[in-house]
């Protein structure tokens, strides 16, 4: 089964990794009227599959555990970037200082002693539900772009370097379609500022709605510029959503009484594509969309421009 990770969700999901049944039923019995959704694993293996499967919010994990201890566990648990961030309380039966300190030093964020006092697991528990909220909605925030909603430079700068890195590894395309508002100084300057913030947002909103797949990545490249970043993507594909985009803010029908041709807002386009190879640079690709770009605006704006693949490949 497959579980997207997802932020906005209202209940936490907390993970028990106990070998011991028993101690899980107690878990369960005095968990259950908590604002949780509590999930159970008998081992350290089936633990960590659970934790990739599930990302819960919060780890409680029994220290001593017939094969793969809790140590282990949460060593794996840290080395893995994807789940480094679960927050882990140790639940231990060993009360000497040492141990404790090995569970800190592995990234635990807290313990408690078993036979633990269910009203302290409580509160422990809850402290760090509450701080893992804050810190994804602060993960969420420094990734989107405050006025459009869509994701920001740093979040498109990641993306754009681990994909390449993917598509480098397993042969496949990368396409980048980049995007700029026609004459929008002009816009500005006849509507106002907010009138133009407000108009960014409709845009950014048409444009999102053209993007389909799951591993595609609409973000505001800057001012008035937008990326997508389309992996497994040929380049007749992302010729077909860059034409997409414009009939999508063509539709919106904004009014742009200062844009030479026609006289609401359009945008102009240019399109690459790229076959990664040791040889070239994520910046050729960036490069080869904005010369494209560059050549639809002096080709008369509102339209889309495509690099040939010799072009993109360079
Ligand atoms: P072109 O068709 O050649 O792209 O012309 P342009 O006027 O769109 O291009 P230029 O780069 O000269 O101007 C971009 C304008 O976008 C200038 C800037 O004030 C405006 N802009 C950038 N970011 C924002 C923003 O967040 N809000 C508003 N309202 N305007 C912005
Ligand atoms: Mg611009
Ligand atoms: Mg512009």
């Amino acid at each position: 089964m497959h579980w997207t990770h997802d932020t906005n969700r209202q209940t936490p999901i907390v993970l028990a990794i106990d070998d011991v049944p028993a101690n899980l039923d107690v878990l369960v019995a005095h968990l259950l009227q908590e604002a949780i959704e509590l999930t159970v694993a008998l081992s350290g293996e089936e633990g960590l599959e659970l934790a990739d499967s599930l990302r819960p919010d919060l780890i409680l994990l029994d220290v001593m555990m017939p094969g793969m201890d809790g140590f282990e566990v949460c060593r794996r648990l840290k080395a893995n970037p994807e789940l480094a961030d679960i927050p882990v309380l140790f639940l231990t039966a060993v009360d000497e200082e040492v141990e404790i300190e090995r569970g800190f030093a592995l990234g635990a964020v807290d313990y408690v002693h078993k036979p633990y006092s269910i009203p302290i697991l409580k509160a422990r528990m809850h402290n760090h539900l509450a701080l893992k909220r804050k810190s994804d909605q602060l993960a969420l925030l420094a990734r989107t772009d405050g006025l459009t909603g869509v994701a920001n430079r740093r979040h498109f700068d990641e993306g754009f370097a681990s994909e390449w890195q993917r598509a480098r590894r397993h042969g496949r395309t990368l396409s980048l379609v980049l995007v700029d508002v026609d004459h929008f100084k002009r816009f500005n300057d006849r509507y106002g500022h907010g009138e133009g913030d407000r108009c960014l947002k409709r845009v950014a909103g048409a444009l999102d709605g053209c993007i389909r797949r799951p591993g595609d990545l609409l973000a505001r490249f800057g001012g008035e510029e937008f990326v997508a970043l389309m992996p497994d993507t040929e380049a007749a594909a992302a010729l077909t959503i860059a034409e997409r985009m414009r009939e999508a803010v063509g539709r919106l029908a904004i009014e742009h009484a200062e844009n030479s041709a026609c006289r609401h807002v359009t945008i102009s386009i240019g399109v690459a594509t790229v076959r990664p190879t040791p040889t070239c640079q994520p910046e050729d690709l960036l490069k080869a969309a904005d010369d494209c770009l560059y050549r639809a605006k002096g080709g008369g704006r509102n339209q889309v421009a495509v690099a040939s693949s010799q072009e993109a490949a360079r």
